[in-house]
């Protein structure tokens, strides 16, 4: 709203990446809007939420960019890491393949990304348990050896959305402050 925009401290960039299909969208809207859609979306190119939240006595607004079906091209330019000082990457639990590629997508964030980004690896779908491909200590494993925050979430459920993204807006307010 206008009367935050004025009094804002920070302004945060951060990306959203991962396979297509893995809930990107849906964490986005669950955490800028508390809503969650069934049905896919039909647009392609970079969309951006707003969220504006307080961190101890700093206003904090982040804006959440979306790649919008880019990925499915290979088409995700450096454009849309530039500035960015939080990523979130994103894979589905049920869904191998999705996790086999986060590495693939870690790079990219390295290579285009700052330095010291803050990255939190999350495994989405956490709500559909008996169709299960990564197991939760795997993810954590993983990201403990890549220094990532880890957490496993359900837009659908709305369970540790809003944690993953506080703990990145957090983090990245503990650097730069
Ligand atoms: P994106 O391509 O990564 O942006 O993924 P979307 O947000 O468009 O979601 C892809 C599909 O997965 C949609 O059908 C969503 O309804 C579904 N989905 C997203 N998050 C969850 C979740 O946490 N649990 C379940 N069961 N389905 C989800």
């Amino acid at each position: 709203d206008d009367a935050f925009d004025e009094q804002c401290d920070y302004l945060f960039k951060a990306v959203l990446i991962g396979d297509s299909g893995v809930g990107k969208t849906n964490l986005i809207s669950r955490f800028a809007k508390d809503e969650f859609r069934l049905d896919s979306k039909p647009t392609i190119g970079v969309e951006f939420a707003y969220r504006n939240i307080k961190v101890i006595d700093k206003l904090i607004k982040t804006q959440i960019w979306d790649t919008a079906g880019q990925e499915r091209f290979r088409a995700i330019t450096s454009s849309y890491y530039r500035g960015a000082l939080g990523a979130m990457l994103v894979y589905d639990i049920t869904k191998r393949a999705t996790f086999v590629n986060v590495r693939k997508w870690l790079r990219e964030l390295r290579e285009f990304g700052g330095d010291d980004m803050v990255v939190v690896l999350v495994g989405n779908k956490s709500d559909l348990a008996q169709s299960r491909e990564v197991e939760k200590e795997e993810g954590k494993g993983y990201a403990e050896t890549e220094r990532l925050c880890f957490m496993e979430t359900s837009a659908l459920q709305n369970q540790n959305v809003e944690e993953a993204f506080l703990e990145m807006i957090t983090k990245i307010h503990d650097i730069i402050s």
